[in-house]
C-alpha cells in the first residue's frame, strides 16, 4: 500500500512539474542561452523549439523571450541558477509568436516586469486555447496563463540593467513579423536578433513581408556584432545571418523573374522550388508557403 501510494504520489507530482531538462549554451561570460530543436511542436519536444537567452547584468539576470510554457520557463531559470543564483531584473519578448512568451507568467508571478513591442496589442493571438496548447502535451503546458508584457514600446529604446546598456532596435518595417525587436549588448557584441535569424531550419515569412525581412538584415550587420543568437537554430557566429539571408535574397530574385516572365503565382510555385534548401528541416511545411507569400509582395512593386 505504501509503495502504491509513494507510486501515485511521485506521478502526480511530476505530472505538475514537467522538466523540459534545458541545456544552458554559454555564448559569452554574459550571455547564456537554451537553443531547441528545429522542428514542428508536437508532445514529444513540447514546443522547446525555439531560443531563449539570459543576458547576466551582475545584480541580475534579464531574459530574452520566456519559450513555449511556464514549464519551460521554469526549467530555463533553474538551470541558470545553478550557474549564478541570481534574481531576475526584466524579461524582453521579441514579438508575438507564441513559441517565444507563453512562458511569461513563471516571471509575472513574482512580480517580475516584462517588456515587448505594442505590436502585443494589436496582433498578439490570446485566443484559447493557444496554438501551443493544442500541440503540446498537458504536462508540459501545465500553469501556463498567455500573459501579456506589462510595459510595451513603440520605437527604439536604449536600457541600463545592472552593468549593461540594452539597445533594443525594432526592424523598420515589416520583416517575419510587423514589429520584431531584437537586443544588442555593445559591451560584449552580442546581438539576440530573435526571429530574423533563423538557422539548420528554414525560416517563415507568413505573415511577414520578404523586403522588409532582407532590409532588417542588411541593417543588422550595421551593428557589428561577433556574436548572433537566432530566435531558431544554433549557429552564432558571424555567420549565422548567412543562411536566412540567402536563402530570401536568392528567392527574391527567382520570383522577380517568374512575375517578369507573367507566371501565375502557381507557376512560380513550382518554378521557385530552390532545390539545394531541401536538405534543410521544415523545407516541406515552409518553403512553399514563404513564396506564396513572398510573391504576393512583389507582384505589387
Ligand atoms: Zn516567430
Amino acid at each position: 500500500m505504501k509503495t502504491l501510494l509513494g507510486t501515485l504520489f511521485l506521478a502526480v507530482t511530476s505530472l505538475s512539474a514537467y522538466d523540459y531538462a534545458l541545456k544552458p549554451v554559454r555564448i559569452t561570460s554574459d550571455v547564456t542561452c537554451f537553443f531547441g530543436k528545429p522542428e514542428i511542436m508536437d508532445k514529444t519536444n513540447n514546443g522547446n523549439i525555439v531560443n531563449s537567452c539570459y543576458i547576466d547584468a551582475g545584480e541580475g539576470y534579464v531574459v530574452v523571450d520566456t519559450g513555449p510554457s511556464y514549464a519551460y520557463a521554469r526549467s530555463a531559470y533553474k538551470a541558470m541558477q545553478k550557474i549564478k543564483s541570481l534574481p531576475v531584473k526584466l524579461v524582453i519578448n521579441t514579438h508575438i509568436h507564441d513559441d517565444h512568451w507563453l512562458g511569461n507568467n513563471f516571471f509575472t508571478d513574482s512580480g517580475v516586469r516584462v517588456l515587448s513591442s505594442d505590436d502585443f496589442k494589436v496582433n498578439a493571438d490570446m485566443s484559447i486555447p493557444t496554438r501551443m496548447q493544442t500541440y503540446i502535451s498537458p504536462e508540459a503546458y501545465a500553469k501556463t496563463k498567455p500573459t501579456l508584457p506589462s510595459e510595451m514600446i513603440s520605437s527604439d529604446t536604449n536600457l541600463t540593467i545592472g552593468n549593461q546598456r540594452l539597445e533594443l532596435k525594432f526592424a523598420k518595417h515589416k520583416a517575419h513579423t510587423a514589429k520584431d525587436l531584437v537586443v544588442y549588448l555593445p559591451k560584449s557584441k552580442v546581438l539576440i536578433a530573435a526571429d530574423l535569424v533563423f538557422n539548420d531550419r528554414l525560416p517563415s515569412v507568413r505573415g511577414g513581408d520578404i523586403n522588409g525581412w532582407i532590409a532588417a538584415l542588411d541593417d543588422l550587420d550595421k551593428l557589428g556584432a561577433r556574436h548572433v543568437v537566432g530566435g531558431h537554430g544554433e549557429r552564432t557566429d558571424k555567420e549565422a545571418v548567412k543562411m536566412t539571408r540567402d536563402y530570401f535574397t536568392q528567392m527574391r530574385t527567382e520570383i522577380r523573374a517568374a512575375i517578369a516572365e507573367g507566371l501565375s503565382i502557381d507557376e512560380t510555385i513550382k518554378k521557385v522550388s530552390m532545390d539545394k534548401y531541401k536538405k534543410y528541416k521544415l523545407y516541406e511545411g515552409t518553403h512553399r508557403h514563404n513564396v506564396e507569400a513572398s510573391y504576393r509582395v512583389l507582384e505589387w512593386e
